[in-house]
């Protein structure tokens, strides 16, 4: 039916009954309507709604047919509110949260029909899928908690190399959760259901003080050799004003020299330009090198580069992967220069071929990382990686 602007009732007038199939929703201007559905042949009462209630608004969030009849008690002027402006909102929520509303709205329409003796609807298919996905999901989340407890996540170190010398200058932190039954999980995968909640913040405390423990393993066992660690940071934590003290406690805790450690923002994260300033100018002054993690991939703001002044700037795996293409090899030329005039180091990612790592050191990128120069090892293999 077409959607009215408003619609009026006059007292005992219907605007839907048990049964109908759901369009519209209404939100009540004025005016009270009574809901009531029926029990053994007559009308039994469930609850009266005024001004500012929502009616009718469940069959539309769950597609089910009216499990109640709402009559006018008085006379009522009702604003509907078209399926599609739920339906956009609850595909846009979190799957979590519309899981948790859609079983809530299930257990109420079983609780109703047991009450009013009528069999109650079975649920869709696709209902049942999609919270099967949500529940995976916040499953997931919760052996993410458990895995930091019995110790299933752990770091491995890939070498980062100095071009022009060929010695192992540094290494990236890079997380692994190796699940009891899911086995490897990317990090890709978690870190980002990590993000999209405050566990993010226990997460990226459990990797920095298995980095300071692998940083202190460094200077017990391979004590003549001096690498930074790189580490990745993500946005929450960025955005909390004590995160740099909060490196700097761990660090003295581990007995670890700032200048090992070096904190990686990835560039899809740089939007809020206050809070990346103020972490690098924190950093800097405790002697922490902060770096520009995928560069070229996310808000390669320029604007505001020449404010922000990080230390390395890493070109994305993307960039040389495709070195043989005239136009990519410009762009890495460019970004090469542009990062030697504001003072930058440059960290080439995702190096496979000899020949990619020959261009590099010709157009003077001064660190490579990748296959090609080694895997990401167990904290033990890069110690011995160190000691020959
Ligand atoms: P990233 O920081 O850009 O890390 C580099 C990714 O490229 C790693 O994937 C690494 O294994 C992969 N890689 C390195 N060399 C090569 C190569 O030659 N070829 C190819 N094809 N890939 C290469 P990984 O370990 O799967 O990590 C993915 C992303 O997850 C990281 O990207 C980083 O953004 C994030 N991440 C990993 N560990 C952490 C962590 O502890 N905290 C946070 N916040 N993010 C993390
Ligand atoms: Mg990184
Ligand atoms: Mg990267």
């Amino acid at each position: 039916m077409a959607t009215a602007y408003r619609i009026e009732l006059k007292p005992g007038e219907v605007l839907f009954r048990e049964g109908d199939a759901p369009s519209t929703a209404f939100l009540i201007e004025s005016g009270n309507l009574r809901i009531t559905a029926e029990r053994d042949g007559a009308p039994m009462l469930l609850g009266e709604l005024s001004a500012g209630a929502l009616v009718g608004e469940m069959a539309v969030l769950d597609d089910s047919r009216r499990s109640a009849t709402a009559t006018a008690l008085t006379a009522c002027t009702l604003t509907p509110i078209d399926r599609a402006q739920f339906a956009e909102r609850l595909q846009a929520a979190d799957p979590v949260v519309r899981a948790l509303l859609l079983s809530q709205l299930a257990r109420y329409r079983t609780a109703l029909a047991t009450f009013t003796g009528n069999e109650p609807e079975p649920a869709r298919a696709s209902a049942h899928l999609e919270s099967a996905h949500a529940l995976d999901k916040i499953r997931l989340e919760s052996q993410l908690r458990n895995a930091m407890e019995r110790r299933e996540l752990e770091i491995r170190l890939q070498p980062i190399q100095h071009i022009a010398s060929g010695s192992l200058a540094g290494f990236e932190a890079l997380t692994r959760w190796t699940h009891p039954e899911r086995g490897v999980v990317s990090p890709a995968d978690f870190i980002a259901l990590a993000e999209e909640t405050s566990l993010i913040v226990p997460v990226g405390e459990y990797v920095l003080r298995e980095v300071c423990t692998a940083l202190r393993r460094i200077a017990n066992e391979a004590s003549h050799a001096k690498p930074f660690v790189a580490f990745n940071v993500s946005g929450r934590q960025v955005g909390d004003a004590d995160y740099v003290e909060r490196v700097l406690a761990q660090l003295r805790r581990y007995e670890v020299a700032p200048a090992q450690l070096k904190i990686e923002i990835t560039e899809s994260l740089v939007l809020d330009y206050g809070q990346i300033a103020t972490l690098i100018e924190r950093a800097h002054k405790a002697g922490m090198q902060v770096a520009l993690d995928d560069f070229g991939t996310g808000y390669s703001n320029l604007g505001h580069l020449h404010k922000l002044a990080f230390d390395t700037i890493k070109i994305d795996q993307g960039f040389i992967r495709q070195l043989e293409d005239s136009r990519c090899l410009a762009i890495v030329r460019a970004v090469i220069g542009m990062a030697g005039a504001l003072g930058c180091d440059v960290v080439a990612e995702g190096v496979e071929t000899p020949e990619h790592l020959a261009q590099l050191k010709q157009l003077g990128c001064q660190y490579a990382q990748g296959w090609l120069i080694g895997k990401p090892l167990t904290v033990d293999d890069a110690i011995a990686a160190l000691t020959r």
